[in-house]
């Protein structure tokens, strides 16, 4: 038995293929997680990595607390069962079951012991003499299962197990690895293209999109609050309506008129219309609507819709629709009694309760709980100003910060389910009051108001703790959990420590008058008196801004991004740096690496096409604007 922690794991594999970023996740120990995404989202890469099957490129996997990413497979306590079983075809069910062990040298009696175990555990006892091209898809499945039981590892990895099953036995086959776990009481970590799979088997779901984790939830939560169009539209069936549509507000009421439709407005309760005015309203803009099929009703007067087809299937109907002039389809789940036939007009009215929104740009749902509560803030020495309140900052947190944030509007972003409401020596208490709470079925969600802040920091309570409007609260920040991002959601808070790019300098003057920056024990820049027109000659100490410079692409690399190289025009004005790291982001790349001379290391930012698993050696260069010289 044991439990997880991927801390910032990625994996680029070599050719530059980032197939998982950034990715965090505690998983508790005998709980049963499961990683759902489309194909070549990066879940088996994920799988293989906790599994010692493929290499970890930067981050840490802890297995039992114990830090594993140099450990061998075998050694990682751990069994693995492929969506291919890989049974060995002329050995029978028995041997087939007991083989690890056999190579582990066990005693016969011992590896007896366990496979009748693990045999009568899955109900195959009486299968054991046979070999698998005796056995049916689901049997075989069921000793790929036996053989990793036998081994009573403490995690179990699955990997699309049940893919290659028909459909009656996938179904039958769920529940019996769901009861397998409970029997178990170990960790299973499962990976699965099929939402269903995902939903009706995990207690967390990790929904994973191009190498990102993008909500990770209890199922019940993922469906009341998905944080983005993703996750809102990749679980459900029928999906979720998705509807463009524009905001329109009407004294202290806000509503949505439906893209193609004109004559209704569809109307959202206070506290919607709240939430999405805490997000930064744009009436210019479009929003997209969201709607699920089971939150739409058939009633007498509403919006009216032309029906196209109608599905009955078992237990429920399904009506596809269009409303106002065909312009716009929307699917509707209604009850098997429901009279309704293709080409009926109809009308239909959606649940104020269940109406979700979201920005069209970012694709962030902007009703709920959002993945990140962004604060408006500045910094202040060690302090982190947040509307009339200051929240002390350590060395040690400040040394994360790249330069950029001392001098730009910043946020101050923390994930609603990282607030803490206790606190502690580790976090920072803000002040707060209760403004409304928004019930779901797992917990509350509270909307808060900070002094002097103009934004909701929004958190999840359990629903024992009780909180009523105008309750003053305090709310805890653990600062390792707390970033700062600038306007583009980009993280100015890094993993790594952002260095200050100092280096010994000797500027001189050439005898056309350029003058000559020599970087001790490093390369020399040269500027044009013209570029750089009050330098004097001496001993300096030498800046690099951590953002003042450009990456120059070599023919290869540019090919790759499809951008064009970036000659050299301006001979002298580059530096060679080696990398060791990165930390991208949405529009920019962190890079962490070595240029001779520098002290230790040095930070700076570069666009996020760039690699640095692509380009692991490369020179920037350095424009007259992109360092500093301080006088010794
Ligand atoms: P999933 O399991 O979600 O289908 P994978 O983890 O298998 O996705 O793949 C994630 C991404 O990594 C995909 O773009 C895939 O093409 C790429 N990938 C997987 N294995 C390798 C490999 N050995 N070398 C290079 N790229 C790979």
């Amino acid at each position: 038995m044991a439990g997880l922690k991927l801390k910032h794991i990625y994996k680029v594999y070599s050719g530059g293929v980032r197939a998982v970023n950034d990715f965090n996740l505690d998983i508790k120990d005998k709980s049963f997680v499961v990683l759902v995404g489309p194909s070549g989202c990066g879940k088996s890469t994920t799988l293989r990595m906790v599994a010692g099957l493929e290499n970890i490129t930067s981050g840490q996997l802890y297995i039992d607390n114990n830090l594993v990413n140099d450990v061998e497979s075998k050694n990682r306590d751990i069994a693995m069962v492929f969506q291919s079983y890989a049974l060995y075809p002329h050995m029978t069910v028995y041997q087939n079951m007991g083989f690890s062990l056999k190579l582990r040298h066990e005693k016969p009696a011992i590896i007896k012991e366990k496979v009748l175990k693990a045999a009568e555990i899955l109900e195959i006892s009486d299968l054991l003499d046979r070999k698998p091209k005796e056995l049916s898809g689901g049997q075989r499945q069921r000793v790929a299962l036996g053989r990793a039981i036998v081994r009573e590892p403490n995690v179990f990895l699955l990997d699309e197990p049940l893919s290659n099953l028909d459909a009656k036995l996938r179904v039958q086959m769920r529940t019996e690895i769901t009861k397998l776990h409970e029997k178990l009481q170990t960790t299973f970590i499962y990976v699965t293209h099929d939402q269903t799979e995902a939903m009706t088997m995990g207690d967390t779901i990790v929904v994973m999109n191009k190498g990102f984790i993008q909500q990770a939830d209890a199922p019940v939560t993922l469906f009341e609050d998905p944080t983005n169009l993703f996750v809102a539209t990749f679980l459900g069936s029928p999906q979720m309506n998705i509807i463009e549509c524009d905001l329109v507000k009407e004294g202290d009421k806000y509503g949505v008129k439906l893209e193609g439709v004109d004559s209704n407005i569809v109307w959202l309760k206070k506290n919607t219309g709240r939430q999405i005015e805490n997000s930064g309203l744009d009436f210019e803009k479009k929003y997209l609507f969201g709607i699920r099929p089971d939150h739409v009703k058939v009633v007498e007067k509403g919006i009216p819709a032309h029906v196209e087809a109608v599905e009955q299937l078992g237990d429920e109907t399904i009506i596809y629709a269009t409303i106002e002039n065909h312009k716009q389809h929307i699917v509707v789940k209604a009850p098997l009694t429901i009279n309704i036939n293709s080409q009926d007009d109809i009308h239909l009215e959606f649940l104020k309760e269940r109406v979700y929104l979201f920005d069209k740009d970012s694709e962030y749902s902007l009703i709920g709980m959002p993945s990140f509560n962004k604060i408006p803030c500045s910094l202040k020495d060690n302090k982190i100003v947040v509307g009339s309140q200051e929240v002390e900052l350590d060395e040690e947190y400040v040394s994360h910060i790249l330069d950029r944030a001392f001098n730009e509007p910043i946020f101050m972003a923390i994930k609603p389910e990282h607030i803490e409401l206790e606190g502690n020596e580790s976090n920072r208490e803000l002040k707060a009051k209760v403004e409304f709470i928004e019930e779901r079925t797992n917990y509350n969600i509270v909307y808060v108001s900070l002094e002097g802040v103009n934004q909701y920091l929004t958190f999840r309570a359990s629903k024992e703790r009780k909180y009523n409007e105008g309750d003053k609260v305090s709310v805890y920040l653990p600062l390792d959990k707390t970033y700062i991002f600038d306007k583009d959601d980009d993280s100015l808070y890094c993993r790594e420590v952002a260095y200050k790019n100092t280096a010994k300098a000797a500027v001189s003057h050439d005898k056309d008058g350029n003058v000559v920056i020599s970087i001790q024990g490093g390369e020399k820049l040269v500027y044009s008196k013209e570029e750089l027109p009050d330098v004097e000659d001496g001993n300096y100490e030498f800046v690099l801004k951590q953002d003042g410079c450009q990456v120059v692409f070599n023919k290869k690399v540019a090919k790759k991004m499809k951008e064009k190289p970036l000659t050299i025009v301006n001979k002298g004005k580059y530096l060679t740096v080696s990398c060791y790291d990165e930390e991208p982001q949405h529009k920019t790349n962190t890079v962490f690496a070595k240029i001779n001379g520098f002290n230790e290391y040095v930070t700076f930012v570069v666009e996020n096409n760039f690699s640095v698993y692509k380009m692991p050696k490369f020179k920037i260069q350095v424009p007259a604007n992109g360092f500093e010289l301080n006088k010794k």
